[in-house]
């Protein structure tokens, strides 16, 4: 099935800004709006294929993802790096159907059957996740008898043709005025026999193996990011295509650093002499330390943005920033030198050493009186 063109489907250019778009999709989804055509079941898929569109071109990143690399269709043979795909389900998902649905429907193909999926669920660093990886993991499946070469015939001799369906495959026959097919039981639909059969695999072309395999884990993968390597699952019977494998990725915590989409937020806890007075601290960033000025009088839960110190996204390659969140500390087990200095600072500090302390007692008064 031909897809068509998002923009085309909202009637802009590619160059469109955002609010050309919105605009273009305010004007449509009211003009096709089902209770506006009520029964009309062409309009309804227009309306359809709109949201479809704006879904997409809304996001900047979507849009960009879209621009990169068209529609998933089947997900075979796009993304970037040689030999595997990131799949984009999440991104796509609703518009174009289930991924591994894809794959079943590509199951039957002509000689032999379609190796089955494999999942693998791989574990990696933050760091890792935020720079890419290279791992090495070892898999264990089906692969391709290396006597037979996963033909399944005795090294020498070759499947025949099935003398029950003449390599259809499929038999007919006559029921009333219908003529009805069924996949042939003798070479279970597949179009040949094997008369002589491999010793090593029993005829079925496949062997089990342990499998080492380089997988590299692209930077700003996530967790549940889902890395596709073609023609990595288990080896198809009778000399039938090879599944695909999918590597799962969970991300480990990290003890400081969490992410929220491409940004890293940080909580820095600081001193409440060095919040009030100002300073400069060595703040953690996935690069090493920097520095950051905090201004005299800084609130716990202010937050800092530096920027560019996040994670390159895994679509666009623009990096995040790094949120960095004050936390000023109270002092405690304070000794009784202490305790007497801080004393004396509440005995001569007016209203205005606490704003935000004056502002609440402001707002208490108004309401209660
Ligand atoms: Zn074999
Ligand atoms: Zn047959």
């Amino acid at each position: 099935m031909a897809q068509k063109d998002f923009y085309e489907i909202l009637g802009v250019n590619k160059n469109a800004s955002d609010e050309e778009i919105k605009k273009a999709y305010r004007q449509l989804a009211n003009k096709y709006h089902p209770d506006k055509n009520p029964g009309d079941k062409i309009l309804e898929e227009h309306f359809k294929e709109i949201n479809a569109a704006y879904e997409v071109l809304k996001d900047a990143d979507k849009r960009a993802q879209y621009d990169r690399f068209g529609y998933a269709e089947t997900g075979a043979g796009f993304g970037p790096g040689a030999g595997f795909g990131v799949d984009f389900q999440d991104l796509f998902g609703d518009v174009f159907g289930d991924f591994f649905g894809a794959g079943r429907r590509r199951a039957r193909t002509h000689g032999g059957q379609r190796g089955a999926d494999l999942r693998y669920d791989m574990e990696i660093t933050f760091e890792e996740a935020a720079f890419g990886a290279e791992k090495k993991i070892k898999i264990p499946k089906a692969t391709k008898c290396p006597k037979c070469h996963g033909s399944g015939a005795k090294p020498g001799t070759s499947a025949t043709q099935c003398p029950a369906c003449h390599g259809r495959g499929q038999v007919s026959y006559q029921q009333g005025f219908f003529s009805i097919s069924r996949p042939c039981s003798t070479c279970r639909g597949e179009g040949a026999v094997i008369k002589y059969t491999c010793a090593e695999c029993s005829g079925m072309g496949r062997t089990k193996e342990i499998k080492s395999l380089n997988v590299k884990v692209p930077p700003g993968v996530e967790t549940d990011t889902r890395l596709r390597l073609s023609a990595e699952g288990e080896s198809g019977i009778h000399g039938g295509p090879s599944g695909d494998l999918y590597i799962i990725i969970s991300v480990k915590p990290h003890p400081i650093f969490q992410r929220q989409n491409d940004d890293i937020v940080c909580e820095v806890p600081i001193g409440f002499p060095q919040a009030a007075i100002g300073c400069e601290i060595d703040v953690p960033t996935i690069e090493g330390n920097v520095k950051l000025k905090v201004p005299a009088g800084t609130q716990s839960g202010k937050v800092f943005r530096l920027k560019n110190k996040g994670i390159a996204s895994l679509h666009t390659g623009r990096r995040g920033d790094q949120n960095v969140m004050i936390k000023v500390e109270t002092p405690a087990r304070l000794t009784d030198r202490q305790k007497e200095l801080l004393e004396e600072f509440a005995k001569i500090s007016g209203e205005e050493t606490t704003p935000l302390k004056k502002n609440f007692l402001e707002k208490v008064k108004e309401l209660f009186g």
